[in-house]
């Protein structure tokens, strides 16, 4: 028989026995590591995928929805056809407890609760917005869509302003938050009230940009000169920087301080930063120094041999470093 033959009916032979030894893996969230999971898991377990929708948003690259500049489809790395092609099963949900002494899962779906059991256990679920009072008076960073309402909306004050309406403030703007993320949500917001300048005839000079950050400078944790051109950088753009200013609640209309101060702005912008899902906590594995799960160098949780953790939901400590919480290491 030829060799292709022979490794065919080698094939055809094992199946049967190789299905049921198959062990059951669990991607509990498809964040950035899922795509390369299901890929090297192909042929080699039973994959069960989870995740609240059937893409992954590239976070990195949403800020740019408050501009304008990208749409939401192209922020949306879609996963189902990954899922099929590596021949996984997905389950829209979200995971809400892991049960690691009986080795199951709790997941909450559109089909309501139920429990999943696992051979292997991979946690991607990465981090969630941490939030003030007050939050539905602001617009997040995440979910995704809640930029495109942003752009929507501060469109419309500019549309308002050239009409004549005489609401105070309505040219207020304040981005809350002064990492990486708020820096680069102001730049957009730059950008998209000057495209509204140009098209309503307002001069800009009109409109009052705010960034309101917590700590001495932007961009926190990055080498002084780049923090120093950073600022400069929005400076030159005409924006306020409050500086170590934090801020407790949004009102209707209001950015409230510790200070007892307030700003009145028609538009506020969170980008107040993530924490480790709080949910993570009561699960009795072992978390690090961010409230994320600790794992060892093979992104095995410690203690918990068939769990592994990845991405921002997993405290990676890399000699006496603990790894930043971004997409690079993600990946
Ligand atoms: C606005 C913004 C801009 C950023 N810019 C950059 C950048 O320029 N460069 C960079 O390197 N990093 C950047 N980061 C950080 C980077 O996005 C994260 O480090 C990266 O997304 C982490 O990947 P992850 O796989 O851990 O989690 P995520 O990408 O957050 O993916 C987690 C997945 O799990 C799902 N999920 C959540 N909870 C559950 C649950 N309970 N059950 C099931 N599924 C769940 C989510 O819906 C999501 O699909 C940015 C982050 C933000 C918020």
């Amino acid at each position: 028989m030829p060799p292709d033959k022979v490794h065919a009916r080698l094939r055809e032979v094992a199946a049967p026995a190789m299905k049921g030894s198959l062990p059951t893996v669990v991607l509990a969230g498809c964040g950035y590591g899922a795509i390369d999971a299901l890929r090297a898991l192909k042929g080699q377990a039973r994959v069960i995928a989870i995740n609240p929708h059937p893409y992954i948003v590239n976070s990195g690259m949403s800020t740019r929805l408050l501009s304008g500049r990208f749409s939401l489809d192209l922020v949306r790395i879609p996963l189902l056809e990954h899922i099929q092609a590596n021949g996984a099963q997905f389950l829209q949900g979200r995971v809400t407890h892991i049960h690691p002494q009986a080795q199951t899962l709790t997941l909450e779906g559109a089909g309501g609760i139920q429990t999943l059991a696992y051979d292997y256990l991979l946690v991607n679920v990465g981090r969630e917005l941490r939030a003030i009072d007050g939050m539905q008076h602001a617009f997040a960073i995440r979910p995704a869509e809640q930029l495109v309402a942003a752009q929507t909306w501060i469109r419309q004050c500019w549309q308002r302003a050239a009409q004549g309406d005489p609401t105070p403030s309505l040219l207020t703007f304040g981005v809350v938050g002064g990492g990486c993320t708020g820096t680069e949500l102001m730049g957009e917001l730059y950008d998209l009230c000057r495209e509204m300048s140009a098209a309503t005839g307002i001069p800009l000079a009109r409109a009052r940009l705010l960034l309101i950050h917590g700590q001495a400078h932007l961009a926190e944790g990055f080498s002084e000169r780049f923090r120093q051109e950073v600022e400069r950088e929005i400076r030159r753009l005409g924006v306020e920087i409050w500086a170590e200013r934090r801020v407790k609640a949004f009102g209707p209309q209001q950015v409230w301080l510790e200070d007892g101060s307030e700003l009145v702005a028609q538009t506020r912008l969170w980008a107040g930063g993530l924490q480790a899902p709080a949910w993570l906590r009561s699960c009795g594995l072992p978390l690090g120094p961010t409230g994320s799960l600790l794992v060892d160098e093979c992104l095995r949780v410690q203690g918990a041999e068939r769990i592994l953790a990845l991405g921002d939901c997993a405290d990676f400590v890399w000699g006496s470093r603990l790894l930043p919480k971004i997409g690079v290491y993600a990946v």
